[in-house]
């Protein structure tokens, strides 16, 4: 007999598909679920490793995590709202090491084990509509250690693959002739490398300003090469300089947009990642082009295939919250009890959305970047699905981490913040500042 119970694969084990499997796994009388990481443990890009390259199967190194990192968000407004993070004492800015072990801690919690392939590639999805016009999706996997590929079918498919693997690298007129070599953000691990060296960083978002701060402490020279509006130059390390964006390159010397030069030793891209799917069926429209996955409803539901969810579009925002708050959006949705709007009502909406976007001079590539619009987007979540939001303390905790990120660049990962109530926090810093 075949089971009554709506069948979930989820793609990827990271802190989306786990969060995805916590809340399926509470209604195991409902679904029947399936998890597949690719690796051999779950936490996605929260497993460090040293290797940049290919893994021992040959799959391209999925984390994008370097040595020292430390988060750039607060724990406190980071941990899941059902699971929070143990209480140290220290800056609230911790090591990746600290997440990994946390999210370790909520797969075994919640008995997620059981639900998961580990070391297990999905290689293909496949969309099925059948006569009564439901559809189903073949999921083609392969066992990375037997190497044995088998096809299973599923009611939901939820995608949480990640989407900082895979850097964008801009065509730079003249990259051919740099001697040195180049790396993405990507494969960045370690500064000592840099010893001595005259380092060119293009692109200031968060891993370009990070890097260039640590890089600086070995290196002579940091070029921090970006078209955003100039950072306070007075908290940054002496021997950082900003440039405009490049120009072009010839051979060592890089030339700037504002016709400056400089001598570069090393040159490390930190100018972002590119959404990819590669398993999934060209039946499906899945258009990534300019940074931006179409056609999606509220960053979330694919538009035509309202059975296939994509987690992880919104940037700028405080993900596992969101994703804590869009995993039971999806149940809901699963369970009927929220109604989705028809494919043209939904796609009629998104570009209405995005029209008023772009006509705000938004660019198609920052769509997603929710920034101010991610309060109003989780409230929206959460009020369909019945659960709370995030209360007024974690904007107000967020807003002053970013303040003091623009403030105080060399020292705001020292401050600890403490959670009082729904309305209150207090901070202190924890080394001199
Ligand atoms: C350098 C860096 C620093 C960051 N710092 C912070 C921070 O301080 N705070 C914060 O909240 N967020 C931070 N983020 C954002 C972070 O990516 C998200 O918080 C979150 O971890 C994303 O989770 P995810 O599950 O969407 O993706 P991932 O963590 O990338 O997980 C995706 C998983 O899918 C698996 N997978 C991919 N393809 C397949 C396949 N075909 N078959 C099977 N498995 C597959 C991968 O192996 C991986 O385990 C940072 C990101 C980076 C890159």
């Amino acid at each position: 007999m075949p089971s009554s119970k709506t069948r979930i694969a989820i793609v990827g084990g990271g802190v989306a598909g786990l969060l995805v499997a916590r809340h399926t796994a509470a209604k195991l009388d409902t679904y029947s679920l399936t998890l597949f990481e690719q690796t051999d443990q779950v936490g996605g890009t929260w497993i460090y490793t040293d290797e940049t390259d290919v893994d021992k199967h040959g799959l391209a190194i999925h984390s994008s995590m370097y040595k020292n990192l430390r988060t750039n968000l607060p724990r406190e407004i980071m941990q899941i709202p059902d699971f929070p993070m143990k209480h140290d004492e220290g800056p609230s800015f911790v090591h990746h090491s600290v997440i990994r072990e946390y999210l370790w801690d909520y797969a075994k919690h919640f008995n997620l084990y059981p639900h998961i392939k580990l070391n297990t590639l999905v290689k293909h999805v496949e969309p099925e509509t059948l006569r009564n016009g439901q559809t189903i999706w073949m999921i083609t996997y392969v066992d990375m250690e037997t190497k044995i590929e088998t096809t299973k079918t599923f009611d939901v498919v939820v995608l949480c693959n990640g989407h900082y693997t895979v850097g964008h690298i801009p065509r730079i007129p003249g990259i051919e002739s740099f001697p040195s070599g180049s790396i993405h953000s990507h494969q960045y691990r370690v500064p000592e490398v840099y010893a001595r060296k005259k380092v060119c960083i293009l692109g200031a978002s968060w891993s370009g300003i990070d890097i260039a701060m640590e890089v600086s402490q070995y290196a002579e020279k940091v070029y921090l090469s970006h078209n955003l509006s100039a950072l306070g130059d007075s908290k940054m390390p002496k021997n950082v300089e900003q440039r405009p964006g490049i120009q072009s390159i010839q051979g060592n010397i890089f030339i700037f947009r504002d016709g400056s030069t400089a001598e570069v030793d090393n040159f490390i891209y930190c100018t972002g990642y590119k959404f990819t799917y590669p398993f999934m069926s060209s039946k499906v429209e899945m258009r990534t082009d300019d940074n931006h996955v179409e056609p999606i409803y509220k960053h979330l539901i694919h538009i035509d295939y309202p059975s296939l969810f994509i987690m992880g579009l919104p940037g700028i925002v405080i993900p596992f919250p969101m994703f804590h708050i869009q995993a039971q959006y999806i149940l809901n949705i699963i369970e009927g009890h929220i109604k989705l709007p028809s494919a043209q009502q939904m796609r009629e909406e998104y570009e209405v959305e995005k029209k008023a976007l772009l006509d705000r001079g938004i660019q198609l590539r920052h769509i997603n970047k929710l920034k101010e619009r991610q309060w109003a987007y989780y409230d929206e979540l959460a009020a369909a699905t019945g659960i709370p939001s995030f209360p007024p303390v974690i904007r107000k905790i967020y807003d002053h981490s970013n303040q003091m990120r623009e403030l105080d660049i060399g020292n705001y990962k020292n401050y600890q913040y403490r959670i009082i109530d729904d309305e209150n926090f207090v901070v202190c810093c924890c080394k001199p500042c």
